[in-house]
């Protein structure tokens, strides 16, 4: 049995890991759940698991669910109430899936405790995937990949040796406007944008996969996460998203996991690794699937691919900048104040202006995404 630590309680991956507690109960109990400002979903939360503890890091939507929880639920508030829920918190597992960065403060917390991390929120690791990996290490703590591509790829390395790793390959949807001329892509409106063909999401995740920096973030998560240089990650269109991703061994061999998309097969895993246990899950059927598509992603067209590449061979503080500079270009498209191409273009101006620092501690790491947030919203 897991105790789980829910950050992101009531979004996209918190609902669906509630749902994997329903079909799960013998395995996974939540003891904790933290959002943003969702008072009355947070609350509901609270009546189905029972939680003593939770968090909501907006003070005015805390008050308002002071007023709804029971008397003896903790309500911590405010970023620093994300980490007291984990310092007061009996769970064995974080799984932080609060969209953004704002995971980052607490998942370091959560090591410090010894507490395991299932890991969402790929911001978090493309920011700081060096300072969050090493204090694992340092604290023999587990970082389980919830991301399904990255947790495809960590049960496609199980039994393997990692020097015989020859290549990553990352599937990718190619998102609503993988067939979309070029010429069109300026016009394309944010309901268009947010129509992903096969995966339901959050509206931050669904954009960058429409501009493929999701594809580029995972670039990088994948990076820390599996401790490999940039140059042997690769990414492959594959509009079923079916095939979760690949790697390929040194003797040509390549290995996939597959399953229909639905988050609840890789929560489920991160929570029950090393064992596989019977669900209620769709299983394939492989005549119904019908064929399965393979494709070269379009880079000219897709400038995120290159830039992610760049700003994760370039390491540093770039791949912080890169992502902090995409979060507010996403919200600018999602609050209709720049075209589609401008969140690229956006991305590439800030890094371009950017003085890398080689090997940044925690705080330059803050301070150069604060720099970039400031510099992508002039
Ligand atoms: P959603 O937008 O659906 O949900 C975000 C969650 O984070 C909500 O619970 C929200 O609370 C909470 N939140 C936002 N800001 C804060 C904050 N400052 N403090 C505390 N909680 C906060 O996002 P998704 O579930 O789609 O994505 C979450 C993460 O998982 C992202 O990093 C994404 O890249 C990653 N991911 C998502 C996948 C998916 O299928 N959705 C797949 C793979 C990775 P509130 O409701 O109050 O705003």
């Amino acid at each position: 049995m897991r105790k789980v630590l829910l950050l992101g309680s009531t979004g996209s991956i918190g609902t669906s890991a509630l749902k994997v507690t329903r079909d799960l109960p013998e395995r996974m109990q939540i003891v904790g759940l933290a959002a943003n400002s969702s008072v009355e979903a947070l609350v509901e939360q609270v009546r189905e698991t029972g939680v003593k503890q939770v968090a909501l890091t907006d003070p005015a939507a805390a008050a308002k669910a002071r007023a709804l929880l029971p008397a003896d639920v903790v309500l911590h508030t405010g970023a620093q109430g994300l980490i007291d829920l984990v310092n007061e918190s009996d769970a064995d597992m974080v799984l932080v899936a609060i969209v953004g960065t704002a995971g980052l403060a607490p998942a370091l917390a959560a090591i410090e405790r010894g507490m395991h991390l299932a890991v969402a929120s790929k911001e978090i690791l493309v920011m700081a995937g060096e300072a969050v990996t090493e204090a694992a290490k340092r604290k023999g703590v587990n970082i389980l990949p919830v991301d399904s591509e990255h947790n495809a790829i960590f049960q496609c390395l199980e039994g393997h040796r990692h020097s015989d790793v020859q290549r990553i390959l990352l599937t990718a949807s190619g998102g609503p406007f993988r067939t979309l001329p070029a010429d069109q892509l300026p016009h394309v409106t944010l309901a268009q944008a947010l129509k992903h063909p096969t995966w339901t999401m959050g509206r931050k995740i669904t954009i960058d996969s429409a501009t493929l920096f999701n594809k580029g973030l995972e670039m990088i998560e994948a990076k820390w996460l599996f401790d490999v240089p940039m140059d042997k990650i690769e990414v492959v269109v594959h509009p079923q998203s079916i095939v979760h991703s690949m790697v390929e061994f040194a003797d040509n061999s390549v290995i996939a996991q597959l399953s229909h998309s639905d988050m609840c097969f890789p929560i489920q895993y991160a929570v029950t690794w090393p064992d596989r246990v019977p669900n209620n899950l769709k299983p394939l059927n492989f005549a119904q699937v019908g064929a399965l598509h393979f494709e070269a992603p379009r880079v000219a067209d897709f400038p995120a691919l290159n830039l992610a590449r760049h700003a994760g061979t370039i390491g540093g503080t770039l791949p912080a900048v890169l992502n902090a500079a995409n979060e507010v270009a996403v919200d600018a498209f999602l609050n209709g104040k720049i075209a589609f191409p401008g969140i690229w273009q956006t991305v590439e101006r800030v890094m371009n202006a950017h003085q890398v620092i080689a090997h940044p501690n925690l705080d330059e790491l803050i301070e150069a995404d604060a720099w970039a947030r400031r510099t992508a919203a002039v």
